[in-house]
C-alpha cells in the first residue's frame, strides 16, 4: 500500500511539494483517461514530466486501484516492451440516478466511463409523490449499491440527475412537471440510501447534457471546442452553453433555459406566465397534439409518444412533416438570437430532434454548425459521470483515501 501523504525529498517536506505531486498525480492520470493505452514515456512526452516522475507517479496511480497496466503488444523492435497503461475498471465506480418526469434511471460506471450496471422503472408521475418517486430511486440504488459492494467495488458518489434548476446551495428550485419545489434533493436521496454513507450531490440535467456534448465534440474533434450550445428535447425543452470553455449557469442554474425564450410574441399562453415562449409553442405538449399523438401521451407516457413521433417523421407522415418544419422554423430563429447572444461554434440538439434532424429542415445561423447528439438518451448521466471523474482526476488519493483509511467506511 502506498504512503498516502504527501511524499517528502529532502529535508523540505512542505505542502507546497505535496501540492506539486497532486498536480502531477493529476496530469498523469488524466493524460490516461484522455488516451487509454498510452505507455510511460509517451505520457511524459505529452505531460512534460521526466520518466522517473511518470514511473513513480503511475506506481502510485496503480497501488491505489485508480490505473492497471496490461499486457505488452509483441514488440517488432529490439529493446524493452511498452506497457500500456489503462483507467483500472476495478474498484473505483460512480452511481447515477437520474429523474425524469415519466423514468428512473440507476447506471453504475467505472471510472473510465463504461457501465457496469444500469436499471430504470417508470414511476407514478400520476401521484406526483416525491415520498414514491425517490424512494423507487432509491429502492434502484440500493439493489445496484449493494450488488457492487459485495463484488469489492468502492463507490466513490451517487450523482442524482434531474431537469430542474438548482440553487448553489444544492437544492432544486423547481420541478413544475412534478409540483416539486425547494427541496434538498440529493439528502432526501441519502436518507434513503440506508446502505451508503459516501457523498451524494445533485446535477442539472441540461448542464451535464452540455458538459457531455463538448467532450464528445472535443473527442471527435481531437481539439477543444470552446463555444458550443445545446438544444434538447424530450419531456420538456432544455439547453445549456459553454463559452470560452465554461459552462454557463447563472444565479439560479437557470443560463440559457431555450423553452422560455419568445418565438411569438402574444402566441400561446406558458406555464410561466407569458405568452409565446419556445415551450408553449413547440414543446412535446404542442407537438405531439398537433400530429395526433396525445393519446398515446395518455396511454403510454410522453417518452413512448415521442418515440412513434421519430417512426412518423421516418415513414414521411404528411402532418408530422409539416409540424416538423414548423417547429424547424422555430428553432432555426431561437438559434439566430443565440448566436447574438452567445457567437457559438457548433450547436448540438439532444432528445427527439437529434432524431428527426433532417426534418426540421434547420437554417443554421452563418458560420454555425448544428449537429444531432451521438450520444442519445444517456448524455445527461455520462455528463454526470463526467463531472464526479474530473474531480477524482483533480486529487486521485484524496478519493481512495477513505476506503484505505479505515475498511469499515466500506459500504
Ligand atoms: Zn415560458
Amino acid at each position: 500500500m502506498t504512503s498516502l501523504s504527501p511524499r517528502k525529498t529532502g529535508s523540505h517536506g512542505s505542502t507546497d511539494l505535496g501540492d506539486l505531486r497532486r498536480g502531477n498525480l493529476s496530469l498523469v492520470l488524466e493524460a490516461i483517461r484522455e488516451h487509454s493505452g498510452l505507455a510511460r514515456a509517451e505520457i511524459a512526452d505529452r505531460t512534460g514530466l521526466a520518466r522517473a516522475s511518470v514511473t513513480t507517479l503511475a506506481a502510485d496511480l496503480i497501488d491505489v486501484g485508480m490505473v492497471e497496466e496490461r499486457a505488452p503488444a509483441q514488440s517488432v523492435t529490439p529493446g524493452r516492451p511498452r506497457v500500456p497503461l489503462f483507467i483500472a475498471p476495478f474498484p473505483f465506480c460512480i452511481v447515477v440516478i437520474e429523474i425524469d418526469i415519466d423514468v428512473v434511471i440507476v447506471e453504475a460506471s467505472d471510472l473510465s466511463g463504461t457501465v457496469i450496471v444500469e436499471n430504470r422503472a417508470l414511476h407514478a408521475r400520476a401521484t406526483k409523490d416525491p415520498d414514491q418517486v425517490l424512494g423507487l430511486a432509491a429502492d434502484l440504488a440500493t439493489k445496484i449499491i449493494n450488488l457492487l459492494s459485495a463484488a469489492g467495488h468502492r463507490i466513490v458518489e451517487v450523482a442524482i440527475v434531474i431537469g430542474a434548476p438548482i440553487d448553489r446551495g444544492g437544492r432544486v428550485i423547481e420541478f413544475p412537471e412534478l409540483e416539486w419545489e425547494s427541496m434538498d434533493l440529493a439528502a432526501l436521496v441519502a436518507s434513503r440510501l440506508a446502505t451508503f454513507d459516501g457523498p451524494v450531490a445533485v446535477y442539472n440535467e441540461a448542464s451535464m447534457s452540455t458538459l457531455a456534448e463538448a467532450r464528445f465534440q472535443r473527442q471527435a474533434r481531437s481539439s477543444p471546442v470552446r463555444d458550443l450550445v445545446f438544444l434538447g428535447s424530450r419531456t420538456g425543452i432544455s439547453g445549456g452553453a459553454i463559452s470560452g470553455g465554461t459552462l454557463l449557469e447563472g444565479s439560479r442554474g437557470l443560463a440559457l433555459t431555450p423553452g422560455h425564450i419568445v418565438v411569438r410574441p402574444g402566441g400561446t399562453a406558458c406555464r410561466c406566465g407569458r405568452r409565446g415562449c419556445l415551450l408553449a409553442e413547440a414543446g412535446p405538449t404542442a407537438v405531439l397534439s398537433n400530429t395526433g399523438l396525445d393519446q398515446v401521451v395518455t396511454l403510454k407516457g410522453m417518452n413512448f409518444a415521442l418515440e412513434q413521433l421519430v417512426v412518423n417523421a421516418q415513414v414521411g407522415h404528411p402532418e408530422t412533416m409539416t409540424e416538423l418544419r414548423r417547429v424547424g422554423g422555430l428553432l432555426s430563429e431561437v438559434m439566430g438570437q443565440l448566436q447574438a447572444v452567445l457567437d457559438p461554434e457548433i450547436i448540438v440538439l439532444g432528445g427527439y430532434w437529434a432524431q428527426v434532424l433532417p426534418s426540421l429542415e434547420i437554417e443554421a445561423p452563418p458560420h454555425v454548425e448544428v449537429v444531432a447528439t451521438p450520444l442519445g438518451e444517456r448524455s445527461p448521466r455520462i455528463g454526470a459521470l463526467e463531472t464526479v471523474v474530473a474531480r477524482v482526476i483533480q486529487n486521485p488519493l484524496e478519493t481512495a483515501r477513505p476506503f484505505v483509511d479505515s475498511n469499515s467506511h466500506n459500504q
